[in-house]
């Protein structure tokens, strides 16, 4: 394939060859050029392609303007009226590993950042026992704003579908610039925002399934691990872990692999 900068210089090269072989026709000493070799020098530039070193891509720099759009984001006037703030996402723009939650809660919506509460910690947890940190890894939610609360109540609540269509258009952008290896779903609205299917935890995580082409392994939410603290619930959410592990090609030590049994 004939590269776009040689036939955009191919005029130019022109000039210089016609240049060259008039001052050989001119009977000049230098340049000391053969018809051949012109011929040879003209074919080699068109034939061989010219060699650019590979693109790099500062994916920060490209999160940062839809992060700046998120901030003042209010298509759901309700929810931008309601929030303190929006949470955007953090960590790595290059990880390899990417995990998508529902929503941000009460503490992620006064810090602006997700998964920061106590579900928050115990992700951590699992990410440091995974042999990361959080900032080698992306953290992102399917809804930038706290669903909002009645007022005095407590708690949180889950996005409605109407709130998810309209925000996950923010979350495919992320994943478009982020392009993790792996991406695992944590509970069912992630699931439902990144596959578009409702279908009980128990019969969807453990198992790889596919956005876009990227493997996406599906896991209850933390929260759901603080509400059933049954080692055997742990352990599920650990075995899921060590797919996701396998699946990146990271060693996995034996003591990795006993954790809540
Ligand atoms: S939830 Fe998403 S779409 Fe709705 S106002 Fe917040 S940032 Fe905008």
């Amino acid at each position: 394939m004939v590269d776009s900068v040689a036939i955009e210089f191919a005029p130019a090269l022109d000039l210089v060859l016609d240049a060259l072989e008039q001052m050989r026709d001119g009977g000049g000493k230098l340049p000391r050029a053969s018809r051949v070799s012109l011929t040879q020098f003209q074919s080699s530039i068109v034939a061989e392609p010219v060699r650019r070193p590979p693109e790099v891509v500062d994916k920060a720099a490209l999160l940062a303007p839809i992060q700046a759009r998120v901030a003042v984001c209010t298509k759901c006037p309700h929810l931008a009226r309601s929030r303190t703030q929006t949470v955007f996402g953090v960590g790595n723009p290059d990880a390899d590993l990417m995990f998508v939650g529902e929503a941000p809660g009460a503490d992620e919506d006064a810090q602006g950042e997700p998964f920061v509460g106590r579900a928050g910690q115990l992700l951590t947890k699992i990410i440091t026992a995974m042999g990361f940190t959080r900032g080698d890894v992306y953290i992102a939610n399917v809804l930038k704003c706290r669903p909002d609360m009645p007022r005095g109540s407590f708690g949180n609540r889950p996005p409605t579908p109407e709130e998810m269509q309209t925000c996950l258009p923010y979350l495919a952008e992320q994943i478009e610039i982020i392009r993790p290896k792996v991406m695992v779903a944590l509970g069912a609205t992630a699931v439902e925002g990144l596959l578009g299917t409702r279908a009980p935890m128990h019969a969807m995580r453990g198992r790889w399934h596919s956005h876009q082409e990227t493997p996406l392994m599906i896991t209850y939410h933390p929260s759901y691990l603080l509400r059933n603290q049954a080692p055997a619930e742990k352990r599920k959410v650990w075995e899921d872990m060590l797919q996701v592990l396998e699946r990146l090609g990271r060693p996995i030590t034996e003591k990795q692999r006993r954790f809540f049994t």
